[in-house]
């Protein structure tokens, strides 16, 4: 008897013990959780945590948390400021010219064979998924799941929208962004019992155009009429060429995004046509025709501006469920989260809406981190990070080795300070859609810490050049000024560098040909035979 309690209160000890260092050790070589929450056209001038305009009127405290928890960065920039090109960015680490997928007009389809974070993630041991919008045309490899938007050219509808759910298409009911979290937090749940890391990549659709808002935020702001950001009524002097000549100022705005109702009596096309009136030069959507033409312009601000950020609210309400979710389930402590979205936008900024332009508003993406016990809380970096970052960093984060291919560079070792001298000093850019959408003259350019020079060369040959400490809002194109010869000559040699640097090296013409190209079709590796062809 006393040798059989001794022997049961042995064993007890033992394997108690057992246990107690079996999850020490587990809990030592755990991998952290990624979620990486992507939007998408969110300007940094609409989240409070960076300030702006609107700070106070739509306040985005969930987002802010983040970047209360952990870090803000102040210079992060897209690399070519539209969807399609950025998310290849993203998950690629490269520019461009090396991942193949340039424009998203007659931009193909992304080469789904090349390497991306997700899969390499995966090979390590993670478990992987999408959520919400992809928008690369190509199927997504690398997810043990995913669920995306598919109509309307894999942007996505608001309400009621259609995805692919790993290979079946399901039409869903309800808000795009409140079923794309809940299935998001389904996966999760899903595999609560699973002791491998993973990682999500949680995609909203919003704020995207046509910022329609849910019903509970239709009316956020209805009996106000919100500000003017100062640079609203822009003459476009000394850039008449360049943001003189775009159709992005609010004359562009259509009945569907004014949300106007078409008449019952046509058909569905006839429907669609009616809708989209004012998107083409000399369609204008008048809202009041008593008014005159500025009040009108500002009755068009008015909706877009309330419309864009209402939409925003629900996706920073939605975050904040996503919060209270790995707070609930104990994955907080060891749960990576980033916020960031694929590039800025214009919100009334020079008169307009949409981006792609090299000016700050559009390539500036907001980024904040949050990883409990490695980054410490109101952290802030003002490092020159570009999208070709994010794989890099993520994988060094995982404890994941960098292939030498990627053109981008971990960050994490930045997020322990301000500033990182041993850092990159300047970013190049390059934007190459054109003239639809919104014709914007395809132009590349370099920015560092003080200037940004441009060169816009499709059919025209326009140097921009501005100082952005005296000229934050880029109104002064200081390029035929002789005062700044020598400075143009220097940054000029900076950016031919950087464009030999990431291998971009191609003639105007040959770069031409890419803006030209249409490589729609549904071969995957289209854009890389164009890329061959070109060489
Ligand atoms: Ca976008």
């Amino acid at each position: 008897m006393n040798f059989l309690l001794k022997y049961t209160i042995g064993l007890f000890v033992m394997i108690s013990g057992l246990n107690l260092h079996e999850a020490n050790r587990k809990n030592l070589t755990k991998k952290p959780n990624i979620i990486f929450i992507l939007s998408d056209d969110h300007t940094t001038n609409a989240i409070s945590a960076y300030g702006g305009l609107y700070k106070d009127i739509a306040p985005t405290p969930n987002i802010d948390k983040i970047a209360q928890d952990g870090a803000i960065l102040k210079n992060t920039f897209a690399t070519n400021s539209i969807c399609g090109p950025s998310r290849a960015s993203i998950l690629t680490g490269t520019y461009n010219h090396i991942n193949g997928y340039y424009k998203n007009y007659k931009g193909g389809v992304f080469d789904n064979t090349q390497w991306t974070f997700p899969q390499e993630l995966q090979k390590h041991g993670y478990n992987t998924a999408l959520v919400g919008k992809w928008h690369l045309a190509s199927e997504p490899v690398g997810f043990d799941y995913y669920k995306y938007h598919i109509s309307r050219g894999q942007q996505g509808f608001y309400w009621d929208p259609l995805y692919n759910d790993n290979g079946i298409e399901k039409k869903e009911t309800g808000y795009a962004t409140n079923l794309t979290t809940n299935f998001a937090l389904d996966w999760l749940k899903s595999r609560s019992n699973n002791e491998d890391p993973f990682c999500l990549l949680l995609q909203y659709k919003a704020p995207h155009r046509e910022w329609s808002p849910d019903k509970k935020y239709e009316k956020l702001w209805e009996d106000k009429e919100l500000p003017y950001p100062s640079t609203f009524d822009d003459d476009y002097k000394t850039r008449e060429k360049t943001a003189g000549n775009t159709e992005m100022t609010m004359d562009y705005f259509c009945r569907e995004d004014m949300k106007m109702i078409p008449p019952d009596s046509l058909n569905k096309n006839q429907k669609r046509q009616w809708l989209a009136y004012g998107f083409k030069r000399n369609e204008i959507v008048e809202i009041d025709e008593n008014d005159s033409p500025e009040e009108n312009k500002k009755l068009r601000f008015q909706k877009y501006i309330k419309d864009y950020l209402a939409t925003i609210r629900s996706v920073d309400d939605n975050i904040g469920k996503v919060m209270d979710y790995l707070k609930q389930s104990d994955l907080e402590e060891n749960t990576i989260v980033i916020y960031a979205s694929d590039q800025g936008f214009f919100i009334g900024e020079h008169g307009w809406f949409d981006k792609r332009f090299m000016y700050e508003e559009s390539i500036r993406m907001p980024f904040v981190i949050k990883y409990p016990g490695k980054i410490k809380p109101k952290t802030i970096n003002e490092d020159i990070i570009t999208n070709i970052d994010f794989a890099p960093t993520i994988l060094e984060m995982a404890g994941v080795d960098i292939p030498e291919s990627i053109q981008g560079k971990s960050f994490f070792n930045n997020l322990s300070k301000n500033k990182n001298k041993n850092w990159r000093q300047s970013m190049y850019y390059h934007y190459y859609e054109y003239p639809f959408y919104h014709h914007v003259q395809p132009h590349y350019g370099i920015r560092n810490e003080r200037y940004k020079l441009i060169h816009f060369y499709y059919d025209i040959d326009v140097w921009e050049l501005y100082d952005l400490k005296e000229d934050p809002d880029e109104l002064n194109n200081l390029f035929y000024s002789d005062r700044h010869k020598d400075l143009t000559i220097r940054l000029k040699q900076e950016l031919y560098e950087l464009k030999k640097q990431y291998g971009n090296n191609l003639s105007l013409n040959e770069m031409r040909k890419i803006s030209d190209m249409d490589f729609g079709g549904l071969e995957s590796n289209k854009g890389k035979m164009i890329k061959e062809n070109l060489n």
